[in-house]
Order: C-alpha cells, then sequence, then structure tokens
C-alpha cells in the first residue's frame, strides 16, 4: 500500500511539473472576499467570488475546491490533531467546526464529496480550456472549534487558516485526494491574488498575509487587505496583541505577541533571518512579513508573508523556530512544493537553512554544530527505539504523510533525518556548493510547485555524487 501511494504521489507530482504557480498578474486565479467574524458564535460569514484561471493542459467540467473546516467536524476520519497533542489544543473539552457552502453562482451545480466532505465540487454551464478564466460565487459559514491551531478560536488568539474554499491544484483534482493530517501539513496552492474585506469588533487587532488598512466604526473594525501572488492567506486576530515593528532591508517586519518577555529578540530573529535568507537564497518577494505568536500546541507554521509560532516556546527554542518558519518562505511560499506527498522537501530545507542562520548569528546562542548534533542523537534515539518497536520499520524519508505512524515517526525522520541529509550534502559538496544548489533552485523554481527531482537536480549539478546521497536517505538505505 506504501508503495503504491508512493508511485501515486511520484505520478502527481510529476504532473505538477506543468503547473504555473505564479503565473503572470493577468493569468492569475484571484479571489475577493468579504468576512465577518462575530466571536460570540465562534462564526465567520463569508461572501467570495473566484475568477479562475484554467492552468491545467485539459479542458475542465467542474471546478474542485478543498472545504478543510470540515476536518473540525466531529467524527472527522482524519482529524486535526494527534493524540499527544489532543489535550493541550482541545482546552475547553471537545469542540466542532466545520464549513457550510449556502449558495453557488456560475456554475451549474455543486457537491460536497471528499473523505471528511472536505472536497466543494462546481459543475460548469460549459468546459473550461486551458487558460481560460471562468467566475464562481459562494457564501459561507465557517463555524470555528474552540481550539488551539490552525484555525479555531484559541485561548489567546483566534486563528483563520484554510477557512475559506481554496481550489485544488490541477494534479491533485486529477489524481488522489489530499487528506487532512494531524502530522505536517497537506495544503497545496497556486499563487493568486486577494482582496478581502474583514470586520470583527473593534476590541481586536488581526495580524495577516498581504498589506492593507483598517478602519472603525460602530463598534467594529475592517480590515481591507491585498495580497498578490500568495498560495494562501491566513489571519489572526486577539484582543490581546502587542505589537513590535522593525524592517529587514526596506521590508516591514511585525511581531505580533501577546506573552513574550523579550519581544524585541524574537522580532530580530525574524529581520535577521528574513535578511539573511534574501543574501544566501534569493529576494523575499513580498511587500512586509509578520511573525505572531498563535496558541497552536506545536513549534509553528508557515503561511504567506505571516509565520505562526506557538507562545509556549521556551525561551531558547524561539529563534530557532523563527528561522524555520521564516526559511519557509522560500521553501514553501516562494518556491511552492507537495508537503503531503513529499513533506521532507520543505521541512529539511527549512531546518538546514535555520542552522545556516543561527549559525552566521552566535547571539542566540545555537550553532550549526548544535544543531546538527542535536538531529544526530534525536534520530539515533529513535532509530534504536523504532528498530525494536515497529513492525518491518521503514526509515525511507520519501513517503506521503498518511504512511508516518505518528509524531515521532515524523519528526525525526523528516525533520532530524532531513537536516542530517543536507548536512552530509554540505559536507560532500562544501558550503558554496550547497548554497549554490538552493540558488539554483530558488531562482529556477520560485513560483512554481516543483518537483523533489528540481530540488536534486539542482544539487547534482553541483557535484554528481549529490544523487548518491539523496538516493539513499530517501529510500532510507543510509546508516546515520
Ligand atoms: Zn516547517
Amino acid at each position: 500500500m506504501k508503495k503504491l501511494w508512493i508511485l501515486l504521489c511520484g505520478a502527481i507530482l510529476f504532473g505538477a511539473l506543468g503547473i504555473a504557480g505564479c503565473a503572470p498578474e493577468e493569468a492569475r486565479t484571484s479571489y475577493a472576499m468579504t468576512l465577518e467574524y462575530d466571536p460570540a458564535s465562534y462564526t465567520l460569514e463569508g461572501e467570495m467570488t473566484a475568477d479562475v484561471v484554467n492552468h491545467t493542459e485539459n479542458a475542465l467540467s467542474e471546478l474542485v475546491f478543498h472545504l478543510w473546516p470540515n476536518a473540525y467536524r466531529e467524527g472527522a476520519a482524519h482529524p486535526p490533531v494527534t493524540d499527544l497533542f489532543s489535550a493541550a489544543a482541545y482546552y475547553d473539552g471537545e469542540s466542532y467546526g466545520e464549513i457550510e457552502v449556502h449558495h453557488v453562482e456560475g456554475a451549474t451545480g455543486f457537491e460536497v464529496s471528499g473523505a471528511d466532505e472536505t472536497l466543494l465540487r462546481l459543475t460548469l454551464a460549459q468546459p473550461l480550456y486551458p487558460d481560460e478564466h471562468v467566475r464562481v460565487g459562494m457564501t459561507f459559514t465557517v463555524t470555528l472549534a474552540r481550539i488551539n491551531h490552525r484555525l479555531g478560536a484559541g485561548e489567546h488568539a483566534v486563528t483563520f487558516a484554510h477557512f475559506y474554499p481554496v481550489l485544488c491544484t490541477g494534479c491533485e483534482a486529477e489524481g488522489e485526494e489530499h487528506l487532512f493530517s494531524a502530522l505536517g501539513e497537506a495544503f497545496v496552492s497556486e499563487c493568486a491574488d486577494y482582496s478581502i474585506a474583514f470586520t470583527l469588533p473593534e476590541s481586536y487587532t488581526v495580524a495577516h498575509t498581504g498589506t492593507g488598512t483598517r478602519t472603525a466604526a460602530d463598534g467594529k473594525a475592517t480590515y481591507t487587505i491585498a495580497a498578490e501572488g500568495v498560495r494562501d492567506v491566513a489571519l489572526v486576530a486577539s484582543e490581546q496583541f502587542s505589537v513590535a515593528q522593525g524592517s529587514a532591508d526596506d521590508v516591514p517586519v511585525s511581531y505580533y505577541y501577546f506573552d513574550d518577555a523579550a519581544p524585541a529578540r524574537t522580532l530580530d530573529a525574524a529581520a535577521e533571518s528574513l535578511s539573511y535568507f534574501a543574501q544566501q537564497f534569493c529576494l523575499y518577494e513580498y511587500p512586509a512579513y509578520v511573525v505572531v505568536q498563535t496558541d497552536i500546541p506545536y513549534g509553528g507554521a508557515e503561511y504567506p508573508m505571516l509565520s505562526m509560532i506557538a507562545c509556549d516556546l521556551h525561551e531558547g527554542e524561539i529563534a530557532p523556530v523563527v528561522a524555520h518558519e521564516t526559511a519557509h518562505q522560500w521553501w514553501y511560499a516562494m518556491v511552492g512544493s507537495d508537503p503531503f506527498c513529499e513533506p521532507w522537501q520543505d521541512e529539511a530545507l527549512a531546518e538546514y537553512s535555520a542552522a545556516l542562520f543561527l549559525d552566521a548569528h552566535p547571539a542566540y546562542g545555537v550553532s550549526y554544530t548544535d544543531c546538527v548534533s542535536s538531529a544526530e542523537s534525536a534520530y539515533r534515539s529513535f532509530f534504536s527505539v523504532w528498530t525494536q518497536i515497529a513492525d518491518g520499520e521503514q526509515t525511507a524519508m520519501r513517503r506521503p504523510l498518511t504512511a508516518f505512524s505518528g509524531e515521532y515517526e515524523y519528526r525525526s525522520v523528516v525533520y532530524d533525518k532531513g537536516l542530517i541529509l543536507f548536512d552530509r550534502l554540505d559536507g560532500l559538496l562544501g558550503r558554496e556548493r550547497a548554497l549554490a544548489a538552493l540558488r539554483s533552485y530558488a531562482k529556477r523554481c520560485s513560483g512554481t510547485i516543483a518537483a523533489a527531482e528540481e530540488l536534486i537536480a539542482c544539487f547534482v549539478s553541483q557535484g554528481a555524487y549529490a544523487e548518491g546521497v539523496f538516493d539513499s536517505f530517501l529510500a532510507g538505505t543510509c546508516v546515520i
């Protein structure tokens, strides 16, 4: 079954090669949304118009959108949290959320389907040929669970991520359904343009993807937001936010927090890592960057122009987590990949990038060697336990999210082993060639959903033996 999955994912990814991620502005899909959040009922009322461009090579008779909020429903087959984080996430006991689509325009009908009803299929009146546009509209209500998570009313902040119907990528719509996964991120989407009007009580402050303005009237605040060429948008609202502001190479950098003893240091980590990665890889393409403290029960989460970090991080964890999440602006936001099929591709690169940043910034007290040593010892501990308890254990990095048994295996194989992979490449090729490979990957693949083979090819072009290193780590045959 796992082999079949891997083959399927490979096929999906090869299909993805032909997809334009950040197409020129006139050729991008655009979303316009009017949203209003009512904290008393934990509901978000939404109206959305999507001007969809067919970037596939086929005529489409239907459009498929993800309805990720339905993963938060009672009895979901693929729930949002693992047992390990369940108690921390559901701080108020059991609580559930969902999205209900009320009305659709521009289609002859719609159907909600998928394993947890996380897909919305709109039937088009006539085929949508490659590069053609079609405009569809819909109204929806999202009910938030009281949960510390990507989407939910948390203890200190309300987090809106994956909250609206978002177009499936062409490869995914034609291939295997991406299931919500409590491990990692199942989300892959093309770059698109967004214009959003988001209204909520005036007592709230909102951190968000994009740039915009805030106006207030009659006890309500409205954020008018624009974001261009982004894969997704996330909004985080809180009545308890303080804001620290700085910049990195003329890009405004903000830090929204409600519980941080040293906010200036966290802001510095955000601005310095943004600047460092821009120097090492390629320019940061967006007009602003935000790091925001949330109640999520694990390290952090990446969105275009916005990184969430957990509020329960220890002092020494904050800079490494901020650097890791900031690196995702390159390895996820600008250079896209499919983190459901190939979760190692962006996560291992974010780990390696963070280790490079920390090494160049000794004030944070963690060296590159510290990062690699700690990954090696964590991975070896995992391996010695795993070979005793797992039946037919496998340590291949290359597998989809659904092929990991839980947090421990996922963390050890994707993050720890992933950092060790790039450290071995760094050692074999030398730092300058390793960085040249990443610059080439950023240049060639920015704006696309890159297949893992694109990344591997950039390293192989710096030294043919890199291919064997990737092969042995991805297949799980190397000895660490
Ligand atoms: Zn990550």
